[in-house]
């Protein structure tokens, strides 16, 4: 594939630089070997819709960092609350004031939460959320779907290097979707079944997405109930972008725990897991800290992040701007006879050409996308963030609107 973003010797030498101090380079999803050839790998700022890379082209932002930046880059009552307490000390001895705050305020919004704790990474969210559903049953089996992500912590990660298979000994599978294989998930752990953890619908990388069926989200709560085992809800993708509350709340379904992080702080670093009052006693019984985990500049903007979603009730408007976009793009693709599958919920869309057999469209589409200044993935789902406007809507589908001709131009099947 011939299409190139503009590069200059910043980026070249960043990149030579860190393949002399980094092993492998970049690690991780980060390494932009998983999006287009000359995508950029270094991004030098963010304002509102917008991120400039290092060589100084500017993108409308659909990315948005893989999901923490629900807001746009920097909005200003963020970066206000984070100011003031910057200016008070960020890693104190103990948690500030707002360590307190902020956990009544997740309890106050998030309909299944009793109590809240705190942490940095959605991978330290969803790790405790199994260790306290075992410390809470005296059990070990924990139920995951088949290719769902949960984070890069040895039980969980999708890279098997260097983890010995003992790690996932406790860990049975079933097909999202499926009630069938998750009852044979739940014969096969028998007695031991401590939990069961899942998305709010499916996102796995590089494969069109999947909504929940409400009956298979149901199911999972009887069972857990029936088996005395704790459902557990990994929100760190979807949370406050499908509701402002539990992703699971729109179709009534209550998990006992609930991992979250991402968006909850605008991009500054937090993770937290909520639960219910039946796992209380487990989660003060169970070791959990980190050097930072309870760090205040976080907690002051994930305050006022939250404080800005409701008021200016930033998940109706996004979602609504979002679908916007999802069937002006469907509606393009259509009427050059393209045959795309857009897929998801609207603030975390995925665009896939139908029938192509390594991506090799959706991954040109992409790069089309951000020759003309947007930024999407082919390989991850994208989020829609309150700064897009409905005037950036349309921008972008103008964007999208040219990238599809050029795709069709070069050849994609119609
Ligand atoms: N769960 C889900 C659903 C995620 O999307 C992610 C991150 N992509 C994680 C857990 C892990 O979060 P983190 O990268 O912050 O550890």
């Amino acid at each position: 594939m011939t299409v190139a973003i503009r590069s200059n010797d910043n980026e070249i030498n960043l990149l030579r630089r860190s393949h002399a101090v980094v092993p492998g380079g970049i690690h991780g999803h980060q390494d932009v070997k998983l999006q287009w050839p000359g995508a950029p790998q270094f991004f030098s700022r963010g304002e509102g819709a917008y991120i400039w890379d290092v060589s100084g082209n500017r993108y409308i932002d659909l990315l948005c960092s893989y999901g923490p930046i629900i807001l746009g880059h920097r909005h200003p009552a963020v970066e206000a609350a984070v100011g003031r307490q910057m200016l008070q000390g960020d890693c104190l001895n103990t948690p500030s004031p707002l360590f307190v705050d902020l956990a009544e305020r997740l309890v106050s919004v998030v309909d299944h939460a009793d109590w809240a704790m705190f942490m940095k990474n959605g991978s330290d969210a969803t790790t405790l959320a199994l260790t306290i559903a075992r410390a809470a049953t005296g059990r070990k089996k924990i139920l995951v779907a088949k290719g769902a992500y949960h984070g890069a912590t040895p039980w969980c990660t999708p890279n098997m290097n260097g983890i010995p298979e003992e790690e996932r000994a406790n860990l049975v599978y079933y097909s999202y979707n499926d009630t069938a294989s998750v009852d044979e998930a739940v014969a096969l752990a028998g007695s031991d079944l401590a939990g069961i953890i899942v998305s709010p619908f499916r996102h796995d990388a590089g494969l069109d997405q999947e909504l929940v069926d409400v009956a298979f989200a149901r199911h999972l709560r009887t069972v857990c109930d029936r088996q005395d085992a704790l459902l557990i809800l990994d929100d760190v993708r979807c949370g406050f972008r499908l509701a402002f509350g539990s992703s699971w709340e729109p179709i009534g379904v209550k998990p006992d725990l609930s991992a979250w992080s991402k968006a909850i702080a605008n991009g500054y670093p937090l993770a937290a897991l909520l639960g219910n009052d039946r796992a209380r006693d487990a989660a003060s019984s169970v070791w959990a800290a980190g050097s930072f985990w309870f760090t205040a500049v976080p907690m002051a903007a994930s305050l006022a992040t939250l404080d800005v979603l409701e008021k200016e009730d930033g998940v109706s408007r996004m979602n609504s701007i979002a679908a916007t976009i999802c069937s002006g793009m469907a509606g393009q693709a259509a009427s050059l006879g393209l045959k795309v599958n857009v897929t998801g919920q609207p603030t975390m869309p995925y665009l896939t050409f139908a029938g192509e057999t390594d991506r090799e469209w959706t991954v040109r589409f992409a790069a089309e996308c951000a020759r003309r200044g947007l930024y999407t993935h082919p390989r991850h789902n994208w989020f829609v963030s309150a700064a897009i406007t409905e005037q950036l809507a349309s921008e972008i589908l103008d964007i999208t609107g040219q990238a599809f001709e050029a795709v069709k131009r070069a050849g994609a099947p119609t």
